[in-house]
């Protein structure tokens, strides 16, 4: 099996090769043209390429460029929940939405599990194994628009992607025009409240799309939930966010995912209706209410609310002028839900995987 490649990305390490083989430099530009343009991963079908490098490449990479490789698929209506295996043998859970508009929009992992431990979620069950490197992120895009056209990318399955150093690479190689060339705005942050990270991604990456979890208007609630609450409180979190939103006036979104008899009562939704009000510049900002979807190894007294409740919560909202919508969880026929994806992949990934050294 090859070493890892943590800390580099692929691009860097092919130059490098590239240029020790005394190879030109437009070699590059020509292997690029092949995966991005023309959506073909395998070196021994690179045409650009002499067929005697080609040869090379597959030596010293493997039949294909891709990190990782799909090892089962699950079809839902509209959805699809795809598992990719890493050379090391990580488990990675990527979800593929298709819009009846015809948008679409892919759910990437950034962490193999998650270290921030809410209490809601499958993911934190499992504890962190590792952070994914720019490659294992980008190759899950990388894998799916070599078959389809890929729309948006969300930074919303396994981990926290703000947690991960690598995900501002990852972000910078999607919107990299010899890449994916995907607008920023196509581009998709979810966080629970990683607030350095959310800093550097606020001054880095701008005009990405910001979405911060919310799940309780109340302090001590929330970090129930969220435990990360305790070190990073919502409100530094959103002190970060108010300040971005009025200096770019993008649209900010709050995600809240709502557990029957938890978060659900009509005074959560005045609060938080309150907590929107207080913001610099609240006409920006945009609640997604998520009803809450039972998964596998979580607290069994975590419950899906019922629409009605969930119409009730949206409608206390709107009434106090917050803009709001339900978001739509296409994966709930197979557990596929972005932010809850199941955690039954990763007990055997956790022992064959190994740290990945946390730089960018
Ligand atoms: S919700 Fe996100 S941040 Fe929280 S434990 Fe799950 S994966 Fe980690």
């Amino acid at each position: 099996m090859r070493p890892a490649r943590h800390a580099a990305s692929r691009d860097h390490d092919l130059r490098e090769f590239l240029a020790h083989a005394g190879e030109p430099a437009y070699r590059l530009t020509q292997l690029l043209h092949a995966v991005y343009r023309r959506g073909v991963t395998e070196f021994a079908h690179m045409d650009e390429l002499p067929r005697r490098l080609r040869d090379q490449l597959a030596a010293r990479y493997g039949e294909s460029v891709l990190t990782i490789r799909p090892i089962a698929t699950q079809r839902g209506p509209q959805v699809e929940k795809l598992l990719f295996e890493s050379r090391q043998g990580a488990r990675i859970e990527t979800v593929f939405a298709r819009y009846r508009s015809g948008w679409t929009s892919l759910c990437v992992s950034t962490q193999v599990g998650c270290g921030l431990g809410c209490t809601f979620c499958a993911t934190g069950a499992v504890g962190l194994v590792r952070n994914l490197t720019v490659d294992e992120i980008c190759d899950q895009v990388l894998y799916v628009a070599c078959r389809e056209r890929v729309d948006s990318v969300a930074f919303m399955g396994m981990g926290e992607a703000l947690a991960n150093p690598h995900t501002f690479a990852a972000l910078r190689q999607l919107a990299d025009p010899a890449h994916h060339a995907l607008s920023p705005r196509r581009l998709t942050v979810s966080t629970v409240g990683f607030v350095p990270g959310l800093r550097r991604l606020v001054e880095e990456h701008p005009r990405v799309t910001i979405t911060v979890s919310v799940h309780s208007p109340y302090e001590e609630e929330r970090a129930r939930l969220i435990p990360l609450q305790h070190r990073f409180p919502l409100s530094e979190c959103l002190a970060v966010l108010d300040e971005h939103v009025a200096a770019t006036r993008r649209k900010a979104y709050l995600a809240y995912l709502v557990i029957d008899g938890l978060n659900d009562t009509d005074a959560h939704a005045r609060d938080l209706a309150r907590l929107v009000a207080r913001r610099r510049r609240p006409e920006l900002f945009h609640v997604n209410v998520i009803p809450y979807n039972p998964a596998a190894g979580v607290d069994a007294a975590y419950r899906r609310p019922t629409p009605d409740r969930v119409r009730r919560f949206l409608r206390v909202l709107r009434e106090r002028g917050v803009r709001a919508t339900r978001r739509t969880q296409f994966g709930d026929s197979i557990d596929a839900a972005c932010g809850q994806l199941h955690a039954r992949y990763l007990g055997d990934a956790r022992q064959s995987t190994g740290s990945a050294e946390a730089t960018d």
